[in-house]
């Protein structure tokens, strides 16, 4: 990764991105980055400007888009001191690990998709969690009754816990791409740690959702509900095991998780969680030390689509994001979205989801275990005889039967009911950032429910994932489920942290938490960008929905209907869905960066130098 010379683009008037044309070029700044760090200040002028939380900025010199001001904060003043886009993102997830502990940490794992600014490459970090060697495929079926363990159960467990590969992406990451030492880049996160932050809403809400399973693992209950109930808003919050913990990690290296003596302590918890006197039912999981010894986090092929004359950059399985995403934009480009009113263009929208979803359901899984037909999911043939099954004037009836990605694209395939539907939860957090090099990373990470399994490995300030919930509990697919548990496999994800490309040059990086919904928060924020004349702020911001091959299309509370339910759409009301982030780069070294003005509380956005006036 080179640095490139900043220049600012005149101004954040949103064009169409089929329209953007920039040139990289290549400056010295990398030395004058490495003097300002070695000096341990920062100069004034290139001090960050962001405290609270702000949807939108738009500026020059780098930009951290995260759900939360600390985070975003933190990744600023890595920016601004000389490092890059991933050192930044880093140093925001560490510090999300501290201010947004429920959804991210090193308990967890997530994707990071890197595009480098030099050579235009984009490439992967598949940091999913792994199931123990132990795993098989009736894992999660209750061995006394023969059926699925119910999901709640499975949930607040040791079983659930897969081995976290958030540790071992950053050591990747940085390894690769970044100019920090892993000490460095946890050192603000660190410091946020030691210090305190201040707890908002979203903090206390998702804390007292979980206040009775926390209450169960002494551990957690004394991190997290301080006297016996959630810290109160308005309150410092400092987590002491974190720092440690962080610090123990930049001094001897991921190692210490992987092989160390927190190797130890993460499978003594998994195996024998650690209850509170009288609290039974916990399950055990089946986590080795020979399985966290054993994990990579590998360096993956990005899925591409082209679309609309733009390359949008996903991620592989055992990502269904990219998959999925690129599927349903290959469909929808076969219409000219631009040229239909709204409610026809939601229509596409919502039946090119639920075709890709019928499809992601019954083909992708783990593709280092199962055979996932990637290439022709991802055909513009396949995408032709899913496309072809849309009704302009009347919604599918779902859920809609897989599609055959077989190579033989001839006809119009069957649009027969009858498709899996999945389960999945809503936690998680994206963070998206770019530096002055034109270096971007698109990063979602997660413990897959909001508290993970609700265990914090005592003394080490972090909570366990339960990720391998992702995973189908039984087959319901008569012997073809591509998901099932199996050993060492990684459960199927959601998560599509994105990047689109033009003529080599990347013009926007997207993500979004939700579970199965980030797939369509994802779809919908590209084509209200893409199709719909927004900016990206608006295209975040707007109203969502989501049609994940389900009888109805769930959908907030300002999505249009009308329209749609003409045509057959049905609907159910959920408050919100995901909490996007993202970057639009507007030209030469010039960023907005988006977060939500509202969902989750409001995400906050920062760039290195705001424009005056912005
Ligand atoms: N575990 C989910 C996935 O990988 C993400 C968690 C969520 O956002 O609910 O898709």
């Amino acid at each position: 990764m080179h640095p490139s010379t900043p220049r600012p683009a005149p101004g954040a008037v949103p064009t169409p991105l089929h329209r953007r044309r920039h040139a990289r070029g290549a400056a010295a700044l990398a030395v004058v980055a490495t003097l300002a760090l070695a000096v341990g200040g920062m100069p004034a002028a290139a001090r960050p400007r962001v405290a609270e939380k702000v949807p939108v900025a738009v500026g020059s010199g780098g930009a951290v888009a995260t759900v939360d001001p600390e985070a975003t904060r933190v990744g600023l003043e890595v920016l601004a001191r000389g490092g890059n886009a991933v050192d930044a993102a880093v140093a925001a997830a560490a510090t999300l690990g501290v201010t947004e502990p429920f959804s991210a940490g090193i308990g967890g794992g997530g994707f990071f998709v890197v595009l480098d600014g030099e050579t235009g490459v984009v490439q992967t970090i598949d940091g999913r969690e792994t199931a123990p060697a132990a795993m098989g495929p009736d894992a999660f079926v209750d061995p006394a009754t023969g059926a699925a363990i119910p999901f709640p159960e499975a949930v607040t467990s040791g079983l659930s816990v897969g081995v976290p590969g958030t540790p071992r992406t950053w050591q990747v990451a940085l390894d690769t791409w970044g100019t920090l030492s892993l000490r460095d880049a946890l050192r603000g996160a660190e410091r946020v740690a030691r210090k305190g932050f201040v707890v908002d809403e979203t903090f206390v809400s998702q804390t007292a959702a979980n206040a009775e399973r926390f209450a169960r693992f002494p551990a957690t209950a004394e991190l997290y509900l301080p006297d016996g109930a959630p810290p109160a808003v308005g309150s410092r919050f400092r987590n002491r095991d974190l720092a440690a913990t962080y610090d123990l990690l930049g001094r001897q290296g991921v190692d210490a998780l992987y092989t160390g003596a927190l190797a130890e302590e993460i499978v003594a918890t998994v195996q024998d969680p650690p209850v509170a006197e009288g609290v039974t039912g916990v399950r055990p999981g089946l986590l080795e030390t020979s399985d966290l010894a054993a994990y990579t986090a590998p360096l993956r092929e990005p899925t591409v689509v082209r679309y609309r004359g733009l390359d949008v950059y996903g991620m592989a399985p055992p990502s269904s994001g990219g998959s999925t995403v690129g599927e349903a934009l290959n469909i929808l480009e076969t219409q000219d979205l631009g040229a239909l009113d709204e409610t026809a263009a939601l229509h596409r929208y919502l039946e090119a989801s639920a075709l890709a979803f019928a499809d992601r359901n019954r083909y992708v899984g783990d593709a280092d275990v199962v055979d996932v037909p990637l290439a022709e999911l991802l055909s513009d043939g396949f995408a032709a005889e899913r496309a072809c099954l849309v009704d302009p004037a009347a919604a599918l009836v779902k859920p809609l039967a897989p599609g055959t990605p077989d190579g033989d694209y001839a006809g119009c395939g069957t649009a027969a009911t009858g498709g899996p539907e999945a389960a999945e939860g809503t936690s998680t957090t994206h963070l998206t950032t770019a530096d002055r090099w034109g270096n971007v990373v698109a990063y979602t990470l997660t413990i897959e429910s909001t508290g993970g399994n609700g265990i914090v490995v005592p003394g080490r300030g972090f909570l366990l994932n339960n990720e391998l919930t992702d995973f189908s509990f039984v087959d319901g697919q008569g012997g073809s489920d591509p998901n099932l548990p199996g050993p060492g496999k990684r459960p199927r994800s959601s998560m599509a942290p994105t990047i689109v490309v033009q003529d080599g040059v990347p013009v926007l990086a997207v993500g979004s938490p939700g579970g199965a919904t980030i797939i369509t928060t994802v779809l919908q924020v590209l084509v209200n960008r893409v199709d719909r004349g927004m900016d990206l702020a608006q295209a975040v911001a707007a109203p969502r929905a989501s049609q994940r091959n389900r009888a109805a299309v769930e959908a907030e509370p300002g999505f249009p209907r009308e329209g749609l339910a003409a045509l057959g759409h049905t609907f159910t009301e959920t408050a919100e869905i995901g909490a996007a982030t993202g970057i639009e780069i507007l030209g030469e070294g010039h960023f907005m960066a988006v977060a939500e003005p509202v969902r989750r509380g409001g995400g906050s956005a920062g760039v290195v130098d705001p424009d005056p006036g912005s």
